[in-house]
C-alpha cells in the first residue's frame, strides 16, 4: 500500500484527494491528515479514514480535536504548528505528499517533503511562486519527484515527452499554451469590475474551489502564478508560454513541438482527474470523474486576456522577469489584498495596485535561502497592509 500525507486535507483539494483514494480501498494507506482550524472537518475525515497521525496548525484547535478523538476511542496521534506539519510530510512510512495548502503557509512542509525525497503532489503553486529556485533545487538533491496537481499543468505534464527536465528545446517543444477560464467577470466592463462582491468572485463558473483561489481566477492573478509555476516545473521562461483564454475549460493546457503539432489535454473540469492522475502515476485509476461528452460541449472558443482589465498578469509575468524576490513579494502582496478583498476591507479593482505599489516599494533582492525569502514574505505582507491601511 502507498503511504499517503494529505496536507490541507479539509480543503477543496483535500476532499477530492479523499474521495479518489476512498474509491480505492487496499491502494493507499492514509497515514496523516492535516488542518489549520476546521476541527469538525478533520474529526470526520480521522472517523473515516483512521490515520495515525492528525495536525492543526493552530495549537488550540489541536488539544480540542485530540480530546474529541479520544472520546470518540481513536487512537489517531495528533500534532500542532509547523512542526507538526513538517513531521507527517517527512515520515519514513509515506511514500506520496499532497501538498494542498493554501499560500505561502504550504511552504515548509511542501520543502521538507522534497528534502525527505518524497513523490509530492503539488497542488500549492504558492510555494514554488515564493521559492521556485529553492525548491527545485531541494527535488533534485534529493530524488523528491514532483507532479503538478494544478489542472493546467497537469495537462502540459501529460503532453509532454520523458526527458523534458533537460530542456523543452531538447524534446522538441516550442512553446507551452496554458488555458484559463477567464474567470466569473470575464465579460465585466471596468466600471462593473470596481463594484464586484467577494461573493460574485467567489462564484467561478467552471470550478469549485477554495475562496483564496477562486478570488485568484477571478483577477486572473492565479494565471500569472500559474505562468511562474510552469516555468520552475517545465524549466522555461515566460515568452515560451502563451496564456489563451478558453471559457469552456474543457481543455486544460496544450503544448506546441517545433514541427507543428499541438498536443492537447482534455476532460470535464473536476480536479479529481488530475489527482487521481498523480496519485496513480504512471498508472492510470478511476477518479470517479464522467467522461467527456464532446456531443454536449458543442464548441469550444479561444480569446486572448485583456491585460487593461486584468493587470495581475502583467505584474506576474513582470515578477518572474525581474527574478529573485519579486515573485515571493508579488505572492506576499496579493495573499493580504485578496483577504482584504474577502473581508470587504478593499475594491476589487484595488488589488492589482496595492499588489504594484508592494513591488515598487521593496528592492528585488537574490535568493540566498529559505529563511531569507521567508522574510521577504514578511516585509511584504506588512508593507501591503500599509498600503491598504493609507488608501482609506
Ligand atoms: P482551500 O482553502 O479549500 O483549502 C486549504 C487547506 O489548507 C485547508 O485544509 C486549510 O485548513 C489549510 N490551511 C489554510 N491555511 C493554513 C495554514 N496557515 N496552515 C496550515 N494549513 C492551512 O484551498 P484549495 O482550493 O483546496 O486550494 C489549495 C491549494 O491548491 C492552493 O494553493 C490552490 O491554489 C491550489 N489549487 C486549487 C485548485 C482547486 O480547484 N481548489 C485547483 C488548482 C490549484
Ligand atoms: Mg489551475
Amino acid at each position: 500500500m502507498t503511504g499517503l500525507t494529505v496536507l490541507g486535507s479539509t480543503g477543496s483539494i483535500g476532499i477530492s484527494t479523499l474521495d479518489v483514494v476512498a474509491r480505492h480501498p487496499g491502494r493507499y494507506r492514509v497515514v496523516a491528515l492535516t488542518a489549520n482550524r476546521d476541527l469538525e472537518g478533520l474529526l470526520r475525515q480521522c472517523r473515516r479514514f483512521r490515520p495515525d497521525y492528525a495536525v492543526m496548525a493552530d495549537t488550540g484547535s489541536a488539544r480540542e480535536l485530540e480530546r474529541r478523538l479520544r472520546a470518540d476511542g481513536l487512537e489517531t496521534r495528533v500534532l500542532a504548528g509547523v512542526a507538526g506539519l513538517e513531521q507527517v510530510a517527512t515520515l519514513e512510512e509515506v511514500d506520496q505528499v499532497m501538498a494542498a495548502i493554501v499560500g505561502a503557509a504550504g511552504l515548509r512542509p511542501a520543502m521538507a517533503a522534497a528534502r525527505a525525497g518524497k513523490r509530492i503532489l503539488l497542488a500549492n503553486k504558492e510555494a514554488l511562486v515564493v521559492a521556485g529556485a529553492l525548491f527545485m533545487e531541494e527535488v533534485e538533491r534529493h530524488g523528491a519527484r514532483l507532479l503538478p496537481i494544478d489542472s493546467e499543468h497537469n495537462a502540459v505534464f501529460q503532453c509532454l515527452p520523458d526527458g523534458f527536465g533537460a530542456g523543452l528545446e531538447r524534446v522538441g517543444v516550442h512553446r507551452i499554451l496554458l488555458t484559463a477560464s477567464g474567470g466569473p467577470f470575464r465579460t465585466a466592463s471596468r466600471e462593473q469590475l470596481a463594484a464586484v462582491t467577494p461573493e460574485q468572485a467567489c462564484a467561478h463558473p467552471n470550478w469549485e474551489m477554495g475562496r483564496k483561489i477562486s478570488v485568484d481566477s477571478a483577477t486572473m492573478m492565479n494565471k500569472g502564478l500559474e505562468v511562474i509555476e510552469a516555468c520552475w516545473l517545465f524549466h522555461t521562461t515566460p515568452e515560451r508560454i502563451e496564456v489563451v483564454v478558453h471559457p469552456q475549460s474543457v481543455i486544460h493546457s496544450l503544448v506546441q513541438y517545433v514541427d507543428g503539432s499541438v498536443l492537447a489535454q482534455l476532460g470535464n473540469p473536476d480536479m479529481r482527474t488530475p489527482i487521481a492522475h498523480a496519485l496513480a502515476w504512471p498508472e492510470r485509476i478511476d477518479s470517479g470523474v464522467a467522461g467527456l461528452d464532446l456531443f454536449q460541449v458543442g464548441r469550444l472558443d479561444f480569446e486572448a486576456p485583456d491585460p487593461e482589465r486584468f493587470p495581475c498578469l502583467r505584474l506576474a509575468v513582470q515578477a518572474i522577469e525581474s527574478g529573485g524576490s519579486a515573485p515571493a513579494v508579488l505572492n506576499a502582496a496579493n495573499e493580504v489584498a485578496v483577504a482584504a478583498f474577502l473581508d470587504h476591507r478593499l475594491s476589487f479593482t484595488a488589488i492589482p495596485q496595492v499588489i504594484e505599489e508592494t513591488l515598487n516599494r521593496l528592492p528585488v533582492e537574490p535568493v540566498t535561502g529559505l529563511e531569507q525569502i521567508l522574510g521577504v514574505d514578511r516585509r511584504a505582507r506588512t508593507v501591503a497592509e500599509q498600503t491598504i491601511s493609507t488608501r482609506v
